[in-house]
C-alpha cells in the first residue's frame, strides 16, 4: 500500500462479554491495523471531555465526581442499577461523545487500509451504522463465563447478570458481515487473516 494514504474502512468488533474480542483486535494490531478500543476510552473521555462531564453532572449531581475529578463509579453504579431509564440517559451521553471521538481518531490514522473500533455495544448503541464492516466474534456461553470468571475473578452470577444485559448472540451474528468463532476448536489467526484478506481487497476496488 502506498505511504500517507487515509483509511478507506472503519470496521467494528463486537461481541458478549467474554467473547474474546480485544484477544481478536490484538491479532489485527499484530498485522498493523489501528484499534479504537471504544469501552476504555468511554472511561477516558467520562473525565476528560468538558461536555460529557457537564453532562453526567447533570442527570448525577455534583457526587459523580470525587474531589480531584476522577469519576465516582460506586454512585455511578447504584444509580443505574435497577433503573434503566436512567442508564439510558447515561448511554445517550456517553454513546455520541465517544462516536465522535472515535471518528476523529479514525481519521487522524494515516498508512492504513481499514481501522477497528471495538466495543461490546455496537449494535445495542446504534453506532454500527457508521461503520462500514461489522465483524462479531462468537464463544459459546459456558466457555465465556469460564473465561471472564478466570479474567475479573468474578462470580457466575455476576458474570450472568452482564450477560443478560445484552443482545443476544445469534442477532449480532445474524447483523455481522463476518462471523470469527473463538471457541477453542477454530483457529482464530486463520480466520483474522481470511477477513483481513477479504477487507484489503475491499479497500483495492474502493
Ligand atoms: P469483555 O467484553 O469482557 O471486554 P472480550 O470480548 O474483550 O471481553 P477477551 O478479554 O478478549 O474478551 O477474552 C476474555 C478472556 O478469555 C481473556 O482473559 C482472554 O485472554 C481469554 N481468551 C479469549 N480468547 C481465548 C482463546 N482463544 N484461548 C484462550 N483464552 C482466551
Amino acid at each position: 500500500m502506498s505511504k500517507n494514504k487515509k483509511p478507506k474502512l472503519k470496521v467494528g468488533v463486537t461481541g458478549g462479554i467474554g467473547s474474546g474480542k480485544t484477544t481478536v483486535c490484538e491479532v489485527f494490531e499484530a498485522l498493523g491495523i489501528p484499534v479504537y478500543y471504544a469501552d476504555g476510552r468511554a472511561k477516558q473521555l467520562m473525565v476528560s471531555d468538558p461536555r460529557l462531564v457537564a453532562g453526567i453532572k447533570e442527570l448525577f449531581g455534583p457526587e459523580a465526581y470525587l474531589p480531584g475529578g476522577t469519576l465516582n463509579r460506586p454512585f455511578i453504579a447504584g444509580e443505574v442499577f435497577n433503573n434503566g431509564a436512567k442508564l439510558q440517559q447515561l448511554n445517550r451521553l456517553v454513546h455520541p461523545a465517544v462516536a465522535e471521538d472515535a471518528d476523529r481518531w479514525h481519521q487522524a490514522q494515516e498508512n492504513t487500509p481499514y481501522t477497528i473500533k471495538e466495543a461490546a455495544l455496537l449494535f445495542e448503541s446504534g453506532n454500527s451504522q457508521h461503520l462500514n464492516k461489522m465483524i462479531t466474534v462468537f464463544a459459546p456461553v459456558e466457555l465465556r463465563i469460564q473465561r471472564v470468571m478466570e479474567r475479573d475473578g468474578a462470580t457466575k452470577k455476576e458474570v450472568l447478570a452482564r450477560m443478560h444485559k445484552q443482545m443476544p448472540e445469534e442477532e449480532k451474528m445474524r447483523l455481522a458481515d463476518y462471523v470469527i468463532y473463538n471457541d477453542g476448536q477454530h483457529s482464530l489467526i486463520s480466520q483474522v487473516l481470511e477477513i483481513h484478506h477479504a477487507l484489503l481487497a475491499l479497500t483495492e476496488t474502493a
